[in-house]
């Protein structure tokens, strides 16, 4: 059934030099559902993300978009594909104003639909538009992770993968943060969301994956996840 899924990773095996970080690791992404990847620090979220978004090669096993193998595309190919990635660094040309950082993000269209996105992403994001003068190094950080995913919807992409989206913003911003990347799902984009706030993770989406030592412990849908004792008790702070 693999042409159903979205994305998938089989048997994935990855790290750095001598110090293996992925074991063993499958999982699939459905076509318009919110797969959310939690777990504690260290386990191996961002190393997984590199891995689907072809920053680093696995050492084993194979990564598909929509049923085509795309192992060994790089990245620009794979973005190309519809697959996107906002890591934890968010990469902003922080001299450049909020609109240039966005028009940045459509390069590879040569402008074809370039207004027509900016609109979308100033739909989506109005305090975007306010500042779309300003350089993004005077952003706040939860508008400059706004600007970050806005990017990100500049080109025609069908599956986003956010790292930590969360991080680094103050804790009342968070719940507007996830409307938002509900919002997007809303328009017909898949996502993949890592997070190490678990809880509100995992009542955003449908299915959850729970990391550890680079491998998958658990997984199922988010409702079954967020009602099962053992992993509340290791996981969700034993709430
Ligand atoms: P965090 O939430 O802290 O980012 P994570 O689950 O995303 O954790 P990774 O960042 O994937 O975990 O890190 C997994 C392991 O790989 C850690 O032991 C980390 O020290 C190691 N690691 C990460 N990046 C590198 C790198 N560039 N070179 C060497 N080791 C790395």
């Amino acid at each position: 059934t693999s042409e159903r899924n979205a994305l998938e990773a089989n048997e994935i095996s990855a790290g750095y030099g001598e110090a293996q970080v992925l074991r063993d690791l499958s999982f699939e992404l459905q076509e318009g559902e919110i797969l959310s990847i939690v777990g504690p620090n260290g386990a191996g979220k961002t190393t997984l993300m590199r891995v689907l978004m072809g920053l680093i090669g696995p050492t084993n096993g194979s990564v598909r978009l929509y049923g085509d193998q795309i192992t060994d595309l790089p990245a620009h190919e794979r973005l190309g594909h519809g697959l996107a990635l906002v890591s934890e660094e968010r990469n902003l040309f922080r001299e450049m104003s909020v609109k240039e950082n966005l028009v940045m993000g459509s390069y590879s269209e040569r402008g074809k639909n370039r207004g027509e996105r900016l609109e979308r992403v100033f739909d989506l994001f109005p305090r975007l538009e306010e500042r779309q003068d300003q350089h993004a190094g005077t952003l706040s950080g939860g508008e400059a992770q706004m600007l970050a995913i806005g990017r990100s919807l500049m080109t025609d992409i069908r599956i986003l993968m956010l790292d930590e989206p969360s991080l680094g913003l103050a804790p009342k911003l968070v719940p507007e943060l996830f409307d938002k990347i509900r919002e997007i799902n809303d328009d017909g984009i898949s996502i993949v969301l890592v997070e190490q706030r678990a809880q509100e993770a995992l009542q955003l989406a449908d299915s959850g994956c729970l990391l550890e030592n680079g491998a998958i412990v658990h997984r199922g849908a988010a409702a079954e996840m967020l009602d099962d004792e053992d992993v509340i008790e290791k996981y969700l702070g034993g709430a």
